[in-house]
């Protein structure tokens, strides 16, 4: 989207929300599958969590995670007022609609589509009514290297050599000190690759993020692709500052490397750990960046950035890029297209400009990389994940 009113541009969408927020007061989730468990810690974060709805007898019978689930008409008798967010997939989404509407919830009024709840209106409500500005998902790839060479990886790391310098620490310190002074609570922080565990520095990267910022996190992450199994030290750090390790377990492309997942597994004991199953991971998107060019027209780029909605933020010192593939892939890949595309962190940036950056906001309303990219058509575009090249 392109800047119009820069600085206003949600001031009458947020005084709207607000007001439909302050008589709910209280916000459910309808659907204790993996959305709905994966948005309640957020909520209650920020206290504000209502409790589950499904419709599934079982689950009202055993509860989730430890929290009761409500049938729909038992909730709404008692909280009438709640708003609802339906985390189910699209096609359920009606359905669930349709229920609620007997009870007289509207969709866009007290009841949310999950995505649109997700992207839109709790960072609204974050930034205007908790005066918190929020950001779902923000990375330091804190090297570029990787011990793997995967085809059509995402970070364009297969262009990169072995040899090739990492992020200083000072960079990496530097990265975190800019993000964490303007961003007041990030649902997720990365460090990430590249291959993390490649990174030299990762256990004083971790101490000096874990010590000063792990409370503006809810979680804080390290990827890896299972390929180094981290040493004592960075466990310790890991359950100090309760960091995940998040594993992209290639193993159905790569049989080669079950044992060493195996002996990782049993390493992580103990240690928050999430694993990207055979399903994820056995296929990727391919984002197109060797092949596609849409050419220079800016109504196209900005359809093609505006319907890509991509979650994934990068910092680099003062640079916060909206799109961490298209800078790396820039980047490694040697092209060096769209290396102004970044919103400037250094001094006390203006928190307005800043959240409505973060929400898609910017001068010329795309990134000069979606030329190349299929950004949300790359779901039509499969590829099988983790294919080796040889390494030159
Ligand atoms: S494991 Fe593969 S996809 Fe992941 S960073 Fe390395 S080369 Fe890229
Ligand atoms: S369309 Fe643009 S914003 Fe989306 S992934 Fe591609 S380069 Fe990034």
């Amino acid at each position: 989207m392109q800047w119009t009113k820069q600085g206003q541009e949600y001031d009458t969408e947020s005084e709207m929300i607000l007001q439909k927020y302050k008589s709910a007061g209280r916000i459910a989730i309808f659907g204790g599958g993996i959305l709905g468990r994966d948005l309640a810690p957020l909520l209650e974060s920020y206290h504000i969590f209502g409790g589950f709805i499904d419709n599934s007898p079982e689950k009202q019978q055993n509860g989730i995670d430890g929290k009761k689930v409500w049938d729909a008409s038992e909730y709404l008798s008692q909280y009438p007022n709640a708003w609802i967010v339906i985390a189910a997939t699209l096609e359920h989404t009606g359905e669930i609609a349709e229920q609620l509407g007997k009870f007289g919830k509207r969709m866009g009024e007290d009841v949310w589509e999950y995505g649109e709840f997700t992207r839109k209106v709790f960072p609204i409500l974050s930034f205007y009514y908790f005066k918190k500005l929020y950001v779902e998902l923000a990375q330091i790839c804190v090297t570029e290297r990787c011990t793997l060479r995967c085809q059509k990886c995402a970070h364009a790391c297969n262009y990169v050599p072995i040899s090739a310098d990492d992020m200083p620490l000072e960079e990496v310190k530097k990265s975190a000190d800019c993000f964490f002074e303007n961003v007041d609570f990030v649902k997720e922080f990365v460090l990430i690759g590249g291959e993390p565990l490649l990174y030299k520095r990762l256990e004083e990267a971790i101490a000096y993020i874990g010590e000063r910022y792990r409370k503006q996190m809810l979680l804080f992450a390290v990827t890896t692709n299972g390929t180094i199994t981290p040493d004592d030290t960075i466990l310790g750090l890991c359950r100090k500052y309760d960091v995940t390790i998040r594993v992209s377990d290639y193993s159905a492309t790569l049989p080669k490397l079950k044992k060493q997942y195996g002996a990782l597994y049993k390493k992580l004991q103990g240690i928050h750990t999430l694993v990207w199953d055979t399903d994820d991971t056995d296929s990727w998107y391919d984002y197109g960046f060797e092949s596609v060019d849409h050419g220079s027209d800016p109504e196209i780029l900005m359809d093609v950035f505006d319907r890509c909605k991509t979650p994934c933020r990068e910092i680099r010192g003062n640079r916060y890029y909206y799109c961490v593939m298209a800078r790396s892939v820039s980047e490694n890949m040697k092209r060096y297209v769209g290396m102004e595309d970044y919103f400037d962190l250094s001094g006390e940036a203006d928190k307005k400009h800043l959240f409505e950056f973060e929400m898609g906001y910017s001068d010329k309303g795309y990134l000069d990389m979606c030329r190349f990219c299929r950004g949300a058509e790359a779901v039509n575009h499969r590829i099988p994940a983790a294919i080796q090249e040889r390494r030159q």
